[in-house]
């Protein structure tokens, strides 16, 4: 008889299992291979519980890894680090026997769009030694009504966490744009307001700890469905949100402060271009969010409109900066890459112009770089230098309405 094929692993010839497959000096069968991917997952689970305050990266070291990726907004950056740093304390702290006990510190971070939330949250994320997950605020809405209910929110922290409801109780959600379902207007509507205050009635259990049921696939609940309990009470909450005009109100604020006699002096000290810089709790509240929601964010930090130099660095500096990313694909094709310094201001003065912010220079490196992505592939050609009259030529011949379009908001 003809020798088998054997799992390498268990040693079962190839017809006693229902699969083997080979690899280059051996064999595994279906079995052994669903029994490796438990054991690696439990490993890597107990890796992320082991979270042991002195293997921590500190603030500064967290912050430092920040600045890799993301350029300026030194505020929103100690103020997060600060928060992971804690949250990684409270949850150590946790098994020890004390009568201190640590609460946690939710965050919100408010900026205009493109100023880099998200792209702090994602970067952070990649450090993190607990599950993390991105959601997004606009898809919830009050239960009964099209939509998501806010439980789902814990559904892919737990995805994050492999399904381990432990490790998913220990990690951090991020809530994007969560002025959307801040309240449309001070009356009470009569109709009802579907995505406004039940959804922040809603949010407001989960961010002041309590056990919640979570429908495992997300989405909406159904009452057939198996729910897994999910304790929020140590999940570190952080926020973002654009709060477009909320700069008015702050003003507005200020404004009506600095009456009598220091009036003069303290207006002059307030730095108009960037009204952010002086928010405050009360800002959000008028802007429709409900004080109990502002409560439970304690830490209210702001992310500052990107200028010119910002702009400029955000071109080239990251770590994974578009310049270095399209370098990296011509020399891939083993094409030496290079933009003249003038290119990269006119992108910027562009991006400027046009209000398109940080985006926007992806979109018009893109515009620039289509024709010689497209040509130089196929030719032999060893070097490319993208000049200003290249760079000018290709973006006056775009239509600069799609441009913008396809840099609006995601
Ligand atoms: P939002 O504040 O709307 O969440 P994002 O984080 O999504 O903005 O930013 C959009 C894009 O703009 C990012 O992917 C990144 O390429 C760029 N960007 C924005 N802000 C910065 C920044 N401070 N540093 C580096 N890149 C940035």
């Amino acid at each position: 008889m003809a020798k088998q094929n054997r799992c390498s692993f268990c040693g079962r010839a190839e017809n006693e299992v229902k699969m083997l497959i080979y690899g280059i000096d051996g064999y595994i069968c279906d079995e052994c291979a669903e029994q490796a991917i438990t054991i690696v997952k439990e490993a890597r689970a107990s890796r992320k519980q082991d979270v042991k305050l002195e293997n921590l990266p500190k603030p500064q070291e967290i912050k430092a890894y920040l600045d890799k990726y993301v350029i300026g907004q030194d505020a929103a950056k100690v103020a997060l680090s600060v928060a992971v740093y804690n949250h990684y304390k409270r949850l150590n702290h946790r098994d020890e026997k004390d009568d201190v006990e640590l609460e946690k510190s939710n965050i919100i971070m408010v900026g205009s769009t493109g100023t880099g939330k998200t792209l702090l949250a994602r970067t952070i994320a990649k450090m993190l030694l607990v599950p993390f997950a991105i959601v997004d605020a606009t898809v919830l809405t009050e239960a009964g009504y099209v939509g998501e209910d806010v439980e789902s929110l814990l559904a892919r922290l737990l995805q994050a966490a492999d399904g381990d409801v432990k490790l998913a109780e220990k990690g951090i959600v991020f809530i994007d744009e969560i002025d959307k379902i801040a309240r449309k207007g001070d009356n009470p509507s009569i109709t009802r307001d579907v995505s406004g205050e039940g959804v922040q009635q809603g949010l407001l259990k989960l961010l002041e700890g309590s056990v919640v049921n979570v429908p495992p696939q997300g989405g909406r609940k159904h009452p057939e469905q198996q729910f897994i309990q999910v304790d929020t009470r140590n999940i570190l909450f952080i926020c973002g949100g654009a709060f477009d005009g909320i700069e008015k109100r702050i003003a507005q604020r200020l404004n009506t402060h600095v009456v009598g006699f220091d009036a003069a002096r303290n207006v002059a000290k307030i730095d108009k271009s960037n009204m952010m810089q002086y928010i405050a709790p009360m800002d959000l509240k008028s802007f429709g969010l409900i004080p109990e929601i502002i409560g439970r964010l304690p830490i209210l930090t702001h992310l500052e409109p990107l200028d010119r130099e910002a702009l400029r660095s955000i071109l080239t500096e990251p770590k994974n900066s578009i310049v270095k990313q399209y370098k990296k694909m011509f020399e891939i094709d083993g094409v030496k890459l290079t933009f003249e310094e003038e290119v990269l201001d006119y992108v910027v003065d562009k991006a400027i112009e046009f209000k398109l912010g940080a985006r926007g220079l992806r979109s018009l490196i893109e515009v620039i770089m289509m024709k010689p992505m497209f040509e130089v592939p196929s030719t032999d050609v060893k070097e490319f230098v993208v000049t200003l009259d290249f760079a000018r030529q290709q973006v006056e011949s775009a239509n600069m309405a799609v441009l913008k379009e396809s840099t609006e908001d995601k």
